[in-house]
């Protein structure tokens, strides 16, 4: 779930469509790019002729060498071609600043554009109100029917094929930074108004129990994500909801799955405005217990000073993570996680000393006192250990 009142994304809007322009280049770019070298080229070109290489250089020790008049017809050439190459020089330099500058811009705001998925999108059903593709169905509830943008079936169908072309591309990149995907299709449904306002997003995971023996497995039988369109048109609500489908299958703790979804919107998708702290101790919070007030958060979303904390800590633990153990970091504790499918045997989320034990093996060290200093709390476990909880809260 998104907290819409976090980021502005109005920088967006042009991309609100879906999708992708990769080959946008911006030509005035390249003009400059290729006009600036000319001026070094006809002065290193100039420069030569000028040289007189019959009667020694130009030197100003050698006067009689060059009377005066003669020495100004030749100096008057260097001094204006000097010009040009200083004003050359600073133009170029001002020119590449301004390049530099300007890619350094589109890079940000930029990042979010992808490439549009080659995958068919089709209707689904008679009520032309649903599209599906690979990954996705996307349907438009009853109140866009009402929205004068969405109530000719012309308009649901651009919108939906646009939509469903840009979640591909995204749920590719997805699988990328996270090495898997989930089993099961998305759902997406769009909304006028969602849960009373048109400013929340939620994904929803929704799984079953099933009695295995003595122990009780949980599965997920499918996923839905809703979103008012507002929501919808901003590319860091789609990054961020996108995430939680995806990790949303490890059942994890409240805390690092939103420091995930923070993560992935903010390095990844270059626009969160969750910013990361600069110190994790200077800025812990406790509860009343004296334990990291991360443990306590349990429900999502929210606009508190303390929900707004929560998302800047969990996105700067789990960055500091990733810093310390590298990109490919949270790609090994998913396969680590993945191997021993332990996560579906728990009766509850995940604790946190459970992913303790899985961010341990995969940074290769004890991850225990790091978590432990940030008053989280946690024991160290083994994997027997695990093992052995698990069958006691089955039982
Ligand atoms: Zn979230």
């Amino acid at each position: 779930m998104y907290n819409p009142e976090d980021f502005d994304n109005d920088r967006h809007w042009y991309r609100s469509r879906g999708i992708s322009f990769p080959d946008d280049v911006d030509s005035r770019d390249e003009k400059i790019h290729s006009f600036t070298p000319k001026p070094i080229r006809s002065h290193n070109k100039s420069g030569r002729k000028i040289m007189p290489t019959t009667k020694g250089p130009l030197n100003s020790n050698n006067p009689k060498a060059y009377p005066f008049p003669r020495l100004l017809t030749h100096l008057l050439p260097v001094f204006i071609i000097g010009c040009l190459c200083f004003s050359g020089c600073t133009v170029m330099k001002e020119a590449q600043h301004r390049r530099e500058e300007r890619l350094k811009k589109q890079r940000d705001d930029q990042y979010l554009m992808l490439a549009a998925s080659k995958d068919e999108i089709v209707p689904i059903g008679e009520g032309s109100r649903t599209w599906g593709s690979a990954h996705y169905t996307i349907t438009f509830a009853e109140d866009l029917k009402e929205d004068a943008n969405f109530d000719e079936i012309s308009e649901r169908s651009i919108y939906a094929d646009s939509a469903l072309s840009y979640m591909e591309s995204l749920y590719n990149e997805m699988n990328a930074v996270f090495g898997f995907q989930p089993e099961h299709k998305i759902h997406v449904t769009l909304h006028k108004i969602y849960r009373g306002t048109t400013s929340v997003a939620t994904t929803t995971t929704q799984y079953k129990y099933e009695r295995q023996g003595n122990t009780t497995l949980k599965s997920v039988t499918g996923i839905k994500m809703d979103f008012p369109i507002p929501m919808y048109e901003k590319p860091t609500t789609r990054v961020h909801e996108l995430t939680h489908a995806f990790t949303n299958i490890y059942f994890l703790p409240t805390w690092f799955n939103e420091g995930i979804a923070v993560l992935m919107e903010t390095e990844w998708g270059k626009a969160g405005l969750h910013k990361k702290f600069d110190s994790l101790e200077t800025y812990l919070k406790r509860n009343m217990d004296g334990i990291n007030d991360l443990e306590d958060w349990a429900t999502h979303g929210g606009s508190s000073q303390l929900t707004q904390w929560r998302y800047r800590y969990a996105y700067t633990i789990v960055s500091e993570l990733r810093k310390r153990y590298g990109p490919d970091f949270y790609i090994k504790v998913f396969r680590l996680m993945d191997a021993d499918q332990l996560h579906n045997k728990l009766p509850s989320k995940m604790s946190t000393s459970f992913l303790v034990y899985y961010l341990s093996q995969a940074a290769g060290t004890d991850l225990t006192p790091f978590f432990t200093d940030l008053a989280f709390k946690v024991q160290k476990l083994t994997k027997a250990e695990i093992i052995q909880n698990i069958q006691q809260m089955n039982r």
